[in-house]
């Protein structure tokens, strides 16, 4: 099908969700020339308590994209190790991103909204993108037994229909149009959820350095990421704790906090009271099937990924990456049909399942040993490796980097870099 006028009532692709994978989506398919509506719930991208992460994969496509210089002019910290207890009072070291090719030698910590805003306003210089805040999509439209758009409701309380060739759901965890569709996902049993505070950060506090390293102290596991002005941190326990947490109070949770960071017991009294902790409950799963003819599922709503290793929005990001390239050609020709559906999903199921075996792994090695009292070390060979066979470093640094079957950005979607 040929880009088509913008129209209110329809578009060649609606996406639902404007998040890394619905922005990336139609970002792409924006700069092939096919009109594409984004219809995104919230007023704005000001998401707290969210991933930070972004990895090689991603950096590299930025580049690509020509939005490489954008993305680094934005406020960000660097990551360029992992590591983990030994077990014998000091640490190993796993992962060493500096072991990487550069410019993509670590990981970016960057506030989601701002890359957000970054994709959206690249997006935004294509005549063919639109976005639609304040809007959600409620259900599916059929015309027989295939998707025909989307009906939504827009904060103010108007309802709508909007037909597409394609709807593409990337509504998240949550997703409404997965659940329209009868889509049910396989879940995997998660050992924790998270609790989200903030405490304020002084200049001198850890530099530009940003730590991802875990916090284990007794039962308890803190996981801290460097904002410009204050830590964004994560209090873990195990799932199904947030009534006990809070029957306990605040005090006694001040009390954790300064236990597991004592450096930042002068400042945990800016936890006012339970009320300032955001609990998350953590999810892990997977859809068996991810189309139907004219709908196509993607990101965290056709596999909701564990915050463990930081990969959700770089998977997600690729998932938009490949259904675009898959996807672009037969939407201009117009001879789109579920089996080019069929193809992105076969080829995003493999390092999708990949990942989630790991932060499976990851939950039980040490997620469930932490949260159980017991000392999280790494297994033994694993440690003699990392300090004995120096290119082992390099392994772990690649798989989180890049993870199985990185994307490249299409030809039609590569632009030289922006200023
Ligand atoms: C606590 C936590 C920490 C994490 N930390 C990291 C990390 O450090 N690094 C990392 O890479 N990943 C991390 N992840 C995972 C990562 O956030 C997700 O995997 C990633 O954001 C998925 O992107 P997405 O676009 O598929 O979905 P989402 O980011 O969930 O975006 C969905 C979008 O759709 C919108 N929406 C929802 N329903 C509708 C509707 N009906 N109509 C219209 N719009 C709708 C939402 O407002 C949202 O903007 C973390 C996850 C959690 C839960």
């Amino acid at each position: 099908m040929t880009a088509s006028t913008p129209d209110e009532d329809y578009a060649t692709v609606v996406v639902a969700g404007g998040g890394p994978a619905g922005i990336m989506c139609a970002l792409l398919l924006a700069r092939a020339g096919i009109t594409v509506v984004v219809l995104e719930k919230h007023s704005d991208f000001l998401r707290d308590f969210r991933g930070d992460t972004v990895h090689a994969s991603t950096m590299r496509l930025l580049d690509e994209l020509g939005l490489g210089a954008e993305f680094r002019a934005l406020p960000q910290s660097r990551l360029d190790s992992f590591s983990l207890p030994d077990g014998a009072g000091g640490s190993v070291l796993l992962a060493d991103f500096g072991t990487l090719p550069k410019p993509y030698d670590y990981i970016a910590m960057v506030p989601q909204w701002d890359l957000l805003n970054l994709l959206v306003a690249a997006a935004a210089r294509e005549p063919c993108f639109s976005i639609r805040m304040d809007t959600e999509a409620t259900s599916l439209v059929h015309d027989g037994g295939t998707v025909a758009g989307v009906a939504y409701r827009t904060r103010g309380g108007a309802t709508g229909t909007l037909r597409a060739h394609l709807v593409v759901a990337c509504d998240g965890r949550g997703s409404v149009l997965r659940q329209a569709a009868g889509m049910v996902p396989r879940e995997f049993p998660v050992p924790f959820d998270t609790w989200w505070f903030r405490l304020s950060r002084a200049p001198g506090d850890t530099g530009q350095k940003a730590t991802l390293a875990p916090t284990f102290r007794g039962s308890e596991i803190l996981l801290s990421f460097t904002r410009t002005t204050y830590f964004q941190i994560a209090y873990l326990a195990p799932k199904g704790d947030d009534a006990r947490l809070r029957a306990e109070g605040v005090e006694r949770f001040r009390e954790r906090i300064a236990g597991l960071r004592p450096e930042l017991a002068d400042r945990v009294g800016e936890i006012a009271s339970m009320d300032d902790l955001h609990m998350l409950d953590v999810k892990l799963n997977r859809l068996q099937s991810w189309h139907r003819p004219g709908l196509l599922v993607l990101g965290d709503a056709a596999h909701a990924m564990s915050p463990a290793g930081g990969v959700g929005i770089n998977l997600a990001i690729q998932d938009a990456v490949a259904a675009a390239t898959l996807l672009a050609g037969p939407l201009l020709e117009g001879t789109l049909s579920e089996q080019h559906l069929a193809a992105v999903e076969r080829r995003r199921r493999f390092p999708t399942v990949v990942i989630q075996r790991a932060q499976r792994l990851l939950h039980r090695v040490i997620f469930a040993t932490a949260l159980s009292g017991r000392e999280v070390q790494p297994p033994r060979f694993i440690i003699w490796l990392a300090r004995h066979v120096p290119p082992f470093k390099r392994i772990p640094a690649r798989l989180i980097g890049y993870g199985p079957r990185p994307e490249h950005a299409p030809k039609f979607a590569r632009r030289p870099p922006r200023a």
